[in-house]
């Protein structure tokens, strides 16, 4: 796939920066996404700067190349910003793939306003606005492949996650849609759902959480951000270009138990 461009949103940590070391191995130019806030404290953004710097490093060192662009993606402008200095860089963007994601378990009665739009905004209009400056682009070379990190929540409901479910769903409509919309100019979307990984946002789980969690997972461990990775670079494949509109889940036989 040497040649080809992948925008990873949310990139300088987790699952996202899986996703892009194992298209870095696949050949693939990576625009490394890192969150640069503009509310948030200088040294802050600056430790995203870096992380997401360290990530190119080995992007590089697995012989790829790539690029590090910091935006809220949450935000209409700093997304096109986004895609538009990666255009400007690269001169096209093949693959989009729509990682970031926040939560903040709450009950619904004690969500406020502001949450609500924090993680619909982050979760899901991140998605929408990179998707639609990306997509410009990918329809004048008639090809594109979108990918959209949900969840398994998303698709079941969780207690507790009434917004962060909400979000989640939403990026299922999204790709079925951009699927059914820009098919026939060879893009195809397809949503991954993940269920539990290995990564900062479980981190925080108790043991006896961890345990509770074990019990639901058909092959007996928690997923790794890899285990994420390898279906996302498998849907951007060849292989997979038959492959639209569909939802995969990653979590382990969680579902079918
Ligand atoms: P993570 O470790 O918290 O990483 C999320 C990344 O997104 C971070 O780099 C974060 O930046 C970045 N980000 C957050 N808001 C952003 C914004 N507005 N603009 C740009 N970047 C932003 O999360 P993860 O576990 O890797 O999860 C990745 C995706 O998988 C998410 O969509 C999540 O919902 C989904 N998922 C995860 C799990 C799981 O078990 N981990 C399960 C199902 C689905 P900062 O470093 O500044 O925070």
């Amino acid at each position: 796939m040497s040649g080809k461009t992948v925008l990873v949103t949310g990139s300088s940590r987790g699952i996202g920066r899986a996703i892009a070391l194992q298209f870095a191995q696949q050949g693939y130019r990576v625009a490394v996404n890192y969150y640069d806030n503009p509310d948030a404290a200088p040294e802050l953004n600056q430790e995203n700067l870096q992380q997401a710097q360290q990530v190119l490093k080995e992007i590089e060192a697995a012989g790829s190349s790539g690029m590090v662009v910091g935006a809220d993606v949450s935000k209409s402008a700093a997304a096109q910003e986004m895609v538009d200095k990666i255009i400007k860089e690269f001169g096209q963007i093949d693959v989009l793939v729509n990682n970031v994601g926040i939560n903040k378990d709450q009950l619904l009665l004690r969500i406020s306003d502001d949450e609500w739009e924090s993680l619909i905004s982050t979760n899901l209009s991140s998605a929408f606005y990179c998707s639609r400056a990306a997509v410009k682009h990918m329809i004048r070379k008639r090809y594109g492949r979108i990918i959209n990190i949900s969840s398994v929540v998303g698709v079941s409901g969780n207690a507790g996650q009434v917004h962060y479910a909400a979000s989640k769903s939403g990026l299922l409509g999204l790709t079925f849609s951009i699927a059914k919309e820009y098919g026939v100019r060879g893009i195809t979307a397809n949503v991954i759902a993940p269920g539990f990984i290995e990564s900062d946002m479980t981190a925080g789980f108790s043991p006896e959480q961890r345990s509770k969690m074990l019990n639901g997972i058909a092959v007996g461990r928690l997923g790794t951000p890899e285990d994420v990775a390898s279906v996302a670079v498998f849907l951007a494949s060849p292989g997979a270009s038959y492959i639209s509109g569909q939802l995969i889940r990653v979590d382990g036989g969680l579902s079918s138990l």
